[in-house]
């Protein structure tokens, strides 16, 4: 089985500070510093490093940064099929790092909303029955929506995660058979209840330092996070839902608890360290996860 990411690529830029500013004030950041990023890039590269064939499908800008993003992502264990468009800059973000461990993250996408339809199915190609196509919020609706399309014809899995949420997923739900979302996403989208009325078969809510739950129409499965000290929270939905879906497929079964406990593992490692792709598990600390949390207990 394999996996296609289809989403956006960006250069995070970290300013770690005491606190979040007022409107009108100017403070000290205390450091700054620069890591891949992008939830699609994120996903493609956790889910990668975990032993799981992954094809990441994004757009970049012709300039420097689209040029140490294609640098950076051949380090990492996937196949990457970007689109260098001309006209437009890659996408970055620039994080606040509270020192209490919150952040706050602003995003530029306008590289991943002009990967069309037609570049981004393109992406698929080779993408054959029972394998995934992994989404997040930050395409267009057109071609968000051609992707669920090519993945149902091509008999794939899907599974959604809808950040930034976006008005245009509404009528898309009964493409999706798997949803990854937190607190603030199920409430905003009707209730976990609600998706799984449109045809999502498993929904998976993610809870914080609370953990998280699989929830089918059959019921709920509940599992603890791992205590951990707490230094960036960035990428650690991406890091999860990654996890997840890999410890799943490499064991060729449906989401199931076991793929939430390697996936909360996965998770903790990445709070636990700043960054974002740097603070992700190695493949090493991968084999380890879903290796020693697949030992029956
Ligand atoms: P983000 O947008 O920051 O990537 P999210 O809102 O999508 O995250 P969360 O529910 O905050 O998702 O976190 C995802 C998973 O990360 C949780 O289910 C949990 O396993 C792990 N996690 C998050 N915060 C903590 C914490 N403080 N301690 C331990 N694990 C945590």
């Amino acid at each position: 089985m394999k996996a296609y990411v289809v989403g956006n690529a960006a250069l995070d830029e970290t300013l770690s500070i005491d606190d979040f500013p007022r409107p009108g004030a100017s403070i000290f950041g205390a450091s700054l510093s620069r890591d891949l990023g992008g939830k699609g890039l994120n996903q493609a590269v956790a889910m990668a490093r975990t032993g799981l064939p992954c094809v990441f499908v994004a757009a970049v800008g012709q300039d420097a940064r689209g040029r140490e993003i294609a640098d950076r992502l051949a380090r990492e264990p996937l196949t990457p099929r970007l689109t260098q468009l001309s006209g437009v800059a890659t996408d970055a973000s620039t994080i606040l790092m509270a020192a209490a461990g919150e952040n706050a993250v602003i995003t530029t996408r306008e590289a991943a909303s002009a990967l069309s339809p037609g570049q981004a199915v393109e992406g698929l190609a080779g993408a054959a029955p029972g394998d995934l196509l992994v989404l997040q919020g930050n395409l267009s609706a057109g071609t968000t929506g051609a992707l669920l399309r090519e993945a149902r014809a091509r008999g794939m899995t899907t599974a959604m995660n809808p950040s930034p949420l976006q008005p245009y997923f509404a009528p898309l739900w009964p493409l999706v058979d798997l949803a990854f979302v937190n607190e603030g996403e199920a409430e905003a989208l009707g209730g976990t209840g609600h998706l799984l009325a449109q045809g999502v078969q498993g929904v998976v809510l993610t809870l914080g330092a609370a953990g998280a739950a699989l929830i089918t129409a059959e019921g709920q499965t509940r599992v603890a996070a791992v205590p951990c000290t707490v230094r960036d929270t960035t990428g650690a939905g991406d890091c999860f839902m990654a996890t997840a879906l890999a410890s799943a497929a490499l064991r060729g079964v449906a989401l199931d608890a076991k793929a939430l406990t390697h996936a909360t593992r996965a998770a903790a490692h990445t709070v636990a360290r700043p960054g974002t792709v740097a603070a992700f598990p190695t493949e090493a600390e991968f084999a380890d996860i879903l290796g020693r949390a697949g030992q029956p207990s």
